[in-house]
């Protein structure tokens, strides 16, 4: 009785915890979408926006099946991944590989979500609370499918065209000829190699 009364408030700590890290991914979602140069990138993060936003009433509709208050508790975890990808976006890389970045960091947000939502979901089927778990199992769903979604495009292309952009940038500098403007985009200087200034 005590037991399940602890693991109880475990899980409605982890769920404050999560319904904050939803909200500060509403947030920052449109900032990673602003930052995107692939339109098909830009419409992945736009959709798992508004796929966020629904989550965020789940949560709510979970507080309430739970007869608790919807609160959230800072999440530490999710700010910190954001941090990054907005570390990410003052950074001088270009075009796919700024995307690969963005990527990056999107599916670090992805993986965090699913690690906690995969023991809430646990706990709450340990507790008997089925419809609670199969509420929180179709967020579970989006957050996987997300970030199989940003794998098939990273791999799919935005990795080879970062890898393309860099050895053309290369080339660029070498023999001071740019045969594919295309693949250097917002150059803030004539197209020129900016790889050796790129790290602080
Ligand atoms: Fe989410
Ligand atoms: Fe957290
Ligand atoms: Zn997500």
């Amino acid at each position: 009785m005590n037991e399940q009364t602890s693991l109880r408030n475990l899980m409605v700590e982890e769920i404050k915890d999560l319904y904050d890290a939803e909200r500060q991914l509403v947030k920052a979602l449109p900032k990673m979408a602003k930052g995107a140069n692939s339109d098909e990138l830009r419409a992945l993060i736009t959709g798992h926006l508004s796929e966020t936003e629904e989550q965020v009433k789940r949560l709510e509709r979970a507080f309430e099946m739970l007869d608790e208050k919807p609160r959230g508790k800072h999440c530490a975890g999710i700010a910190g991944i954001i941090k990054e990808g907005s570390d990410l976006l003052e950074e001088d890389f270009d075009g796919a590989v700024m995307d690969a970045g963005i990527i990056a960091g999107a599916q670090r947000a992805e993986h965090y979500e699913i690690g906690a939502y995969g023991s809430v979901i646990a706990w709450a089927k340990q507790l008997g609370e089925g419809e609670l778990a199969s509420l929180l199992e179709d967020t579970m769903q989006e957050e996987k499918n997300a970030d199989e979604k940003l794998s098939a495009l990273a791999e799919g292309s935005i990795n080879s065209k970062a890898a393309a952009a860099a050895g053309q940038r290369k080339s660029t500098a070498s023999n001071g000829e740019d045969r594919s403007p295309r693949s250097v985009p917002k150059s803030r200087n004539g197209g020129r190699s900016k790889a050796s200034t790129r790290r602080r």
